[in-house]
């Protein structure tokens, strides 16, 4: 007999202890790398390697030694440094692009001049600045409200959007200066666009550098306090719906969408940087249709634990055919409301507190049908504690979103120590006051 297949899972938050399970379910051995010791992935991996999980060449050497088939990748800082372009090199396939197609999102102005080059819908007017002088003057010369983005990663933090960060053109200008001067995101330069006003949500897909296989749709709350207000975080949870749409995104909307996800792959290929992997476009619903506000080249967190729970179809299977191009037209999923809810330290966001006790009761946990996925905990003697990053997810899964929200706060009841989470998340009152507000965008009030 054969053995079972081996797949190197890069990363060790939430979002990979949910990729883990996924690949479990297919019965494959994990051989897992990751920054912290994350206790579910542990548990469901043949073989760890804790350390930066961008030192590409010892995980690449590990996982050749080890016989690794092919590799997932969770994280965007190992992608953005060429980790799947050492792994080819060596003969293990990944799910994951290549750091030409990762430009994606690594740099956002090449994803903007792509979109307007190829004529991609979706696409918000933009300019791009390296000196302060031209700033200057198109904000003098400006009635718009604008966003300033610098054009590499900044972990979420770096994007500063008109009414939200700033609120007047000193403000703007002095932001601008300080992402010249300190060259955030990378480079003395940055995008200027218009601001967007609308609801947000999440479009992931598997790509095999031609084809794509769409994800249901989810939304992701950023803010760290309850009624999306406070400072910006990860990610404190998402939700999507039993009929894989969101109420406040319309068909032409969910099919504009697809379609410039659609469009930017055929751009990748036609240029000579065919994406592989899985592409996560955020996009907000406005009054003139779903705009890009930017992409990521891999699972979205917390969004990834609104899909891969539900997928019908044997996840390994999937990978293997996305590294070897040959997608299917689509992939199955239950017709489930999901809803995830983070347990994170208090303080995050700002000043998240390390150290502190977390009991989780998993057994208790399991009978209420929720989903468990550690983060980032750390372990003494027999407890968990938390460190400055996010802990860990529950996710209720069930026929309505009502049921699947209730069923995520039973979950959070087995979890005890000091931590915060949010409890707003999925609660259908909050999802129809979005559907109100969008209601009120598009009439154009
Ligand atoms: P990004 O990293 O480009 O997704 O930006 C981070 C966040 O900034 C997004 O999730 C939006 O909430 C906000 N944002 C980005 N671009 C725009 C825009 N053009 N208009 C309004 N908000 C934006």
């Amino acid at each position: 007999m054969s053995r079972p297949v081996r797949i190197l899972v890069v990363g060790g938050g939430a979002r990979e202890h949910c990729i883990v399970e996924a690949l479990r379910r297919s019965h494959a051995d994990i051989l897992a790398a990751m920054g912290n010791e994350n206790p579910g992935i542990r548990r469901a991996s043949k073989d760890v390697l804790i350390g930066d999980v961008t030192a590409i060449d010892r995980i690449v050497a590990w996982a050749r030694g080890h016989g690794a088939d092919f590799a997932v990748i969770g994280p965007e800082a190992p992608l953005a440094q060429g980790i799947v372009d050492a792994l080819l090199a060596v003969g293990i396939p990944a799910v994951g692009p290549d750091r030409a197609a990762a430009q994606l999102e690594t740099n956002k102005e090449f994803t903007r001049d792509l979109m307007r080059e190829y004529d991609i819908p979706g696409l918000p007017q933009f300019w791009a600045f390296d000196s302060f002088g031209a700033f200057e003057e198109w904000v003098n010369d400006t009635d718009m409200e604008f966003v300033i983005k610098p054009l590499g990663l900044t972990g979420g933090k770096g994007v500063k959007v008109w009414g939200d960060h700033f609120k007047t053109k000193g403000e703007a200008l002095a932001y601008g200066k300080e992402v010249l001067e300190k060259r955030i995101g990378g480079a003395a330069r940055f995008l200027v666009e218009e601001r967007l006003v609308g609801e947000e949500f999440s479009l992931q897909a598997l790509c095999d550098g031609t084809r794509l296989v769409f994800c249901p749709l989810a939304q992701d709350h950023k803010r760290a306090y309850e009624g999306d207000k406070g400072p910006n975080t990860g990610g404190m949870g998402s939700y999507s719906d039993a009929d894989h749409r969101l109420p406040f995104v319309t068909p032409q909307d969910y099919d504009q969408a697809m379609a410039t996800m659609r469009r930017t792959v055929e751009a990748m290929a036609a240029r000579g940087t065919p994406f592989r992997g899985v592409l996560y476009g955020g996009f907000m619903a406005t009054r003139d249709g779903a705009k890009l506000l930017e992409y990521n080249v891999r699972f979205a967190d917390p969004e990834c634990m609104n899909v891969l729970p539900i997928l019908g179809d044997d996840f390994a299977d999937l990978c293997v055919r996305l590294t070897e191009g040959r997608l299917p037209a689509s992939a199955s999923f239950a017709r489930l409301a999901t809803v995830c809810k983070y347990v994170v330290p208090t303080g995050y966001g700002s000043h998240p507190r390390a150290g502190e006790l977390l009991k989780v009761d998993e057994e208790s946990i399991r009978r209420t049908g929720a989903k468990l996925y550690y983060a980032g905990v750390d372990r003494k003697g027999d407890h968990l504690t938390t460190t400055t990053s996010r802990s860990l997810a529950v996710v209720g899964l069930a026929d309505d979103l009502a049921s699947a929200e209730s069923i995520s706060e039973e979950a959070l009841a087995f979890v005890s120590g000091t931590f915060y989470a949010r409890r707003d998340i999925g609660k259908p009152e909050v999802v129809e006051r979005k559907v109100e507000r969008m209601r009120h965008i598009r009439e154009g009030h």
